[in-house]
């Protein structure tokens, strides 16, 4: 299998202050598991910067021009109280999209191909007029907007693992049957979204998990109520969210997934893009807190996307 790693180095440079839980050290420890010689063999792309066209897809303009000007010259600016943004927020945030569009690029040019974007800041929390929970554009809704428009896809399903529920994915696509979003998350727990039923026009699927739920909970919804609506609904493409703060060592919830569980749901999501999509899979980071548990939680995600089935 081709796989793709995008990352830029204005990741490193999106300074969200000191003690906060998302910051640069999670892509420091990423990016030094993924130098392992067994991932030699990804193909490693900077991440270009995508222009405000693409942010229009998702984001209105007075809300991208809001975001453009609260980016300060020095210091901090707080969009909510635990979003933040610095000098070279902006030139991320760019570079974030961009990943995930350039991403879309090549798993089209080349088919069997997936793709793992390492990128700060995350994106599943962006609203369309709402930036929140450290995110300011939505990289995997842009991405899968993009994907319909520049090239006519149908159907576009996007697994959303992170332990938070993606609010702004799900309000991306409420009113659209053509993008399936389907959320396993802690539930109720941070962004207060997220129920069973918050069904959107059908192609919406909430899984909501109590605090405490491990392995096998997980596993049985991922199977019983996230894979078998994907597998119908038949995309031509599948995104992943991929946020690993449901591990059980992550600071920020209260599931108990290990990195045995990853690995599984990713050998899960190729097979279903190997039967629906050519295998095309692009996989965008959101969270993941616990910098040991996020960089092995990471390796074993794209050790799964190297074999791709
Ligand atoms: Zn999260």
């Amino acid at each position: 299998m081709t796989t793709f790693l995008y990352t830029h180095p204005s990741f490193l440079r999106h300074d969200t202050g000191p003690g906060h839980p998302e910051n640069a050290q999670r892509l420091y420890a990423i990016l030094a598991a993924l130098n392992a010689p067994e991932f030699a063999g990804l193909i490693r792309k900077e991440a270009p910067r995508a222009d405000f066209d693409r942010l229009r897809l998702v984001h209105p303009q007075p809300y991208i021009d809001r975001i453009w000007r609260s980016i300060p010259r020095h210091g901090y600016a707080y969009l909510d109280a635990d979003t933040v943004v610095s000098p070279d927020s902006g030139e991320a945030a760019l570079h974030a999209v961009g990943a995930a569009c350039a991403a879309v690029d090549d798993v089209m040019a080349q088919p069997g191909a997936n793709a793992f974007c390492a990128v700060r800041p995350p994106g599943h929390h962006a609203e369309p007029t709402c930036a929140m929970g450290f995110c300011l554009f939505n990289n995997v809704a842009i991405a899968a907007q993009y994907a319909r428009v520049r090239y006519a896809i149908e159907r576009i399903a996007i697994v959303d693992f992170d332990v938070h529920h993606g609010n702004g994915t799900q309000a991306a696509f409420a009113s659209e049957a053509k993008v399936l979003y389907a959320s396993t998350h802690q539930y109720p727990w941070y962004p207060g979204s997220g129920a069973a039923d918050e069904t959107g026009l059908g192609t919406i699927i909430n899984v909501p998990l109590p605090a405490g739920s491990g392995s096998e909970e997980f596993r049985q919804a991922v199977e019983m109520r996230i894979l078998p609506p994907v597998d119908h609904f038949r995309p031509e493409l599948l995104f992943i969210s991929a946020g690993f703060d449901a591990h059980r060592l992550d600071p920020l919830a209260s599931l108990e997934l290990s990195e045995d569980d990853y690995a599984w749901i990713t050998r899960e999501l190729c097979r279903l893009a190997q039967r629906h999509a050519a295998g095309r899979l692009v996989s965008v980071l959101e969270g993941g807190y616990h910098l040991e548990a996020l960089a092995l939680s990471v390796a074993v995600h794209v050790r799964e996307l190297l074999q791709g089935e």
